[in-house]
Formats: structure tokens, C-alpha cells, sequence
């Protein structure tokens, strides 16, 4: 198995050693020619989304992923991630726009909007939630299954292959969630 890693900007490189360690071979996906049909998954780390979606659009990746992602190929998006994935974005326009929620950005404001907590994820288990700056889910179509909720804020969620986080599993040393999407969604 291989997976892809959107390497543009942010949290790429935790994502990197996360997956390697637990032995899965990984792509660093930083121009066109990097992203291939040989991959298994993507990865689309934390960050800041609007400089992300900027340079996916400028590198010509934005349809050739979301395309991928549309066919079934199943993605994991962390933080910035998960807006890029989330098909309404407070006041903006969508990234790939493949899953059917509605994300707030900067939800928790910009200044005091980092912390720390631990909380339940479904097929997961008590897991240490890194919040950076980051969006909650408002809202999900009915078919989205909810995996975590903090602070009643949904902070968690699996639509078919895609897997959505308001927080960033790769900050930890817990590797759950990345074994989650691995074993159960890849
Ligand atoms: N606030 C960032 C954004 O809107 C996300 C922050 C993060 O990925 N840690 O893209």
C-alpha cells in the first residue's frame, strides 16, 4: 500500500512519520507529476486551507484529486484538510467539495483557538485531540456518520472513504486514527 501526501504546505512531514511508522510507504505529492494512479490514498494535512487550495489550482491538481476522491479513493483530511474536503465552507467557495458538510473555519478564534482535550472517537477509543486554529463541523448530511464530538461541536466524521478531522492525529503519539483509516477505510 502507498499513500499519497498532499505536501504543499503545513503538517505534511508528522503525517509522513505517523505512516511510516507503521510501516506504510508514502508520497510526498508536491507537483502534478507526483500525483499518480498507483496511489492507494490520500492524505491532505493541516495547514491553511486558502493557501492550499490556491496552489492546488495553480499546480493543475485540484481536478485530477478531486476526481480521484469522487471515484472512491479513500482520503483522510486533518484540520485544513477537512475544509478542503467539506462541500460548504462558511463564506467561501469549496475546495474538492466531495463531502457533504458544512464546516466553520477559525471556529474557536484565531487568538485563543489552540488546546488540548481527549475524547471518544467511534472504532478509535479515547483519543488526545490537538485543536490549531481549527474548523468544526456545523452541520452533516444524514448519511455522514459522526465519529467524535467535543464540546458539542462535531470534530469527527466518515462519509463512505472519506474520513474528516477538526483536529490533527499526526501531533500526538498515538497512532489510532491513522490505523483506523488504514485498516478500516483504505
Ligand atoms: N485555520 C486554518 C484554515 O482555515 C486551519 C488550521 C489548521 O489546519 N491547523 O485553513
Amino acid at each position: 500500500m502507498r499513500i499519497g501526501i498532499l505536501a504543499l504546505q503545513g503538517a505534511f512531514a508528522e503525517h509522513r512519520d505517523m505512516l511510516e511508522s507503521l510501516g506504510t510507504d508514502c508520497t510526498e505529492i508536491r507537483q502534478r507529476k507526483d500525483f499518480r494512479e498507483n496511489l492507494d490514498a490520500l492524505i491532505l494535512p493541516g495547514g491553511e486551507s486558502t493557501v492550499m487550495k490556491k496552489l492546488l489550482g495553480e499546480l493543475g491538481l485540484l481536478n485530477p484529486i478531486r476526481k480521484s476522491i469522487e471515484d472512491g479513493m479513500p482520503v483522510m483530511g486533518t484540520c485544513a484538510g477537512l475544509i478542503l474536503l467539506a462541500e460548504n465552507v462558511d463564506g467561501g467557495e469549496p475546495c474538492f467539495g466531495t463531502m457533504p458538510v458544512t464546516v466553520r473555519r477559525n471556529a474557536y478564534g484565531r487568538q485563543l483557538g489552540s488546546f488540548q482535550t481527549v475524547e471518544e472517537v467511534k472504532g478509535v477509543g479515547q483519543f488526545p485531540m490537538n485543536f490549531i486554529r481549527a474548523p468544526y463541523i456545523e452541520k452533516v448530511r444524514e448519511d455522514v456518520e459522526i465519529l467524535a464530538v467535543t464540546e458539542g461541536n462535531i470534530t469527527a466524521a466518515r462519509y463512505g472513504s472519506q474520513l474528516g478531522l477538526a483536529f490533527h492525529p499526526e501531533l500526538t503519539d498515538d497512532p489510532g486514527i491513522h490505523r483506523y483509516f488504514i485498516e478500516e477505510i483504505c
